[in-house]
């Protein structure tokens, strides 16, 4: 059967990541989680001291980004995409509320958007993969053959991420998750580079009232359209 490239666009939290990963292993195509990426690199200046009083040192991250090594490897047992920097699992750290609320502006950095979707691009080079993000059917996968936005209310995505974070014992505030929600959304709406919109041939999905079961099966039924109608 012939392998397409699937980019799933939307929000903060708004169940993006859990849709693609789990059709990603149904359907045997590779997962990429690109705002990880973004991640990684808040992960790495906040190590290397480069977020100052005044923002982000962005000549040094300038100077640093062809030493920034992000990769991903399978947790042999859960399955998972963990990210790996310069060689270090980082999946947990990258995940806090510390990386949350300064990797908006790092991903607004258009050196950084260039050096990572160019990163993007390769992996993606074999098709048979599914990237989530904010620009991947608009930007990074211009012609991937299903392309999916996923909006949901900024209340239900914090409640989600809520609940998310509690369940691996994170400490977290419903009302500063619900904040730094608004504020990502804001500031990736609005940058410069590759803001973040619905490509003009995205299918549309609202999770807001959806269980993981109900959007799990309507995503496998845009896939076997996308598939069929390729074939
Ligand atoms: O998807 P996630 O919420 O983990 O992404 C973290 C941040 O990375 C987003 O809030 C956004 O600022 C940035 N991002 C991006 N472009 C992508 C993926 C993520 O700008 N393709």
């Amino acid at each position: 059967m012939k392998k397409i490239t699937i980019a799933i666009d939307g929000y903060s939290s708004c169940g993006k990541s859990t849709m693609a990963k789990d059709l990603a292993r149904e359907v045997g195509y590779i997962y990429i989680d690109s705002g990880a990426m973004y991640r990684a690199v808040t992960l790495y200046c906040l190590d290397n001291g480069l977020f100052t009083p005044d923002g982000i040192d962005t000549a040094q991250l300038e100077a640093a980004m062809p030493n920034i090594r992000i990769s991903f490897q399978l947790n042999p047992e859960t399955q998972r995409p963990m990210t790996y920097l310069n060689g270090v699992n980082v999946e947990d750290r990258i995940r806090t509320m510390e990386v949350s609320t300064r990797v908006s502006p790092v991903a607004a950095l258009p050196f950084v958007r260039e050096a990572l979707v160019k990163l993007q691009q390769e992996m993606g080079k074999a098709k048979g993969i599914v990237m989530d993000g904010r620009d991947i059917g608009t930007v990074v996968f211009p012609d991937a053959e299903l392309k999916i936005f996923v909006v949901a209310s900024a209340e239900i995505r914090a409640q989600r991420r809520y609940d998310e974070l509690k369940a691996k014992g994170q400490e977290a505030s419903y009302e500063e998750i619900l904040a730094n929600v608004k504020e990502r959304d804001y500031i990736d709406q609005n940058r410069e580079v590759s803001p973040l919109r619905q490509a003009e041939d995205a299918i549309l999905l609202d999770n807001s009232n959806l269980t993981i079961e109900e959007q799990k099966q309507w995503l496998a039924a845009e896939f076997e359209k996308a598939v069929n109608g390729k074939c």
